[in-house]
């Protein structure tokens, strides 16, 4: 499958068209941004490392009842992936506390919840993806009361499918955001599940080793998202 047109161009991937229209290619760059883009910059290799990443959650969590948009790897940077009309609201969900929760709410980083919490963001980049409700979701028209039930379901799913997953190669799942959308009337899991995109810390010696290291400028960032990629996808 060939790209065609691109259609979309984020802080981190490109989609592009192919001859099917219902299905996109996802191409994975090694550009990072953080605060908003206000911070940018390259993590060498980031791109072909997500990719992987990505590949190998999708697969899991298909062989795990979660319906997602991915296909197929089609090589380094590039995934085949089921067109979605995405839906504006982005889940995150939370283990230990961290990043906005910590700041937000005075808890201290590294604290354990005693259960996963779910939040909903607005996906605007203009707005900076400020937290929403079910009410601002439903009543705004993102998406329906039965949408966004079926949302919670599929991120606490993923959740528990990922937790374990991750803890047998010694990683804890400090927190992750899930964006889902539309695809022949059903939710799909879309976008990409990595470093970018969730928080992981070494379970022995709860180092960061996710985009938190090029947020905070901890150094070893490249070095990081190798460590995550040799455990889950070498093994
Ligand atoms: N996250 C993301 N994209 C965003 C904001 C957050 O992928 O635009 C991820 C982030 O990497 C972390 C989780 O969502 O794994 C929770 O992030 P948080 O709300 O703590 O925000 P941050 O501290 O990144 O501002």
């Amino acid at each position: 499958m060939e790209k065609r047109e691109l259609i979309y161009e984020g802080k981190a991937k490109r989609v592009y068209t192919t001859a099917d229209p219902d299905l996109v290619i996802q191409y994975f760059k090694d550009d990072a941004t953080a605060f908003n883009a206000q911070k940018r910059g390259t993590i060498t290799s980031k791109g072909i490392i997500n990719n992987a990443l990505s590949e190998t959650f999708f697969r899991l969590l298909a062989a795990n009842g979660v319906p997602t948009h991915f296909v197929e790897r089609l090589n380094d940077r590039e995934m085949l992936v089921k067109r979605l009309e995405i839906i504006p609201v982005e889940t995150v969900v939370r283990n230990v506390v961290a990043g906005s929760l910590a700041k937000r709410l005075g808890l201290e980083e590294g604290k354990e919840l005693p259960s996963p919490i779910v939040e909903y963001y607005y996906k605007s980049d203009a707005l900076g993806d400020p937290m929403i409700n079910e009410w601002h979701a439903t009543v705004l028209g993102m998406a329906t009361h039965a949408e966004l039930q079926r949302i919670n379901e599929l991120t606490l799913h993923v959740n528990s499918v990922l937790r374990p997953f991750l803890a047998h190669r010694n990683l804890l799942l400090i927190d992750m955001k899930l964006e889902f959308g539309r695809h022949k009337g059903e939710i799909l899991l879309g976008d990409e599940i990595c470093p970018d995109t969730c928080r992981f810390w070494d379970a022995t010696t709860r180092k960061k080793l996710d985009k938190d290291r090029f947020r905070q400028d901890l150094g070893e960032v490249e070095e990081a998202y190798q460590e995550v990629h040799r455990r889950i996808c070498i093994g």
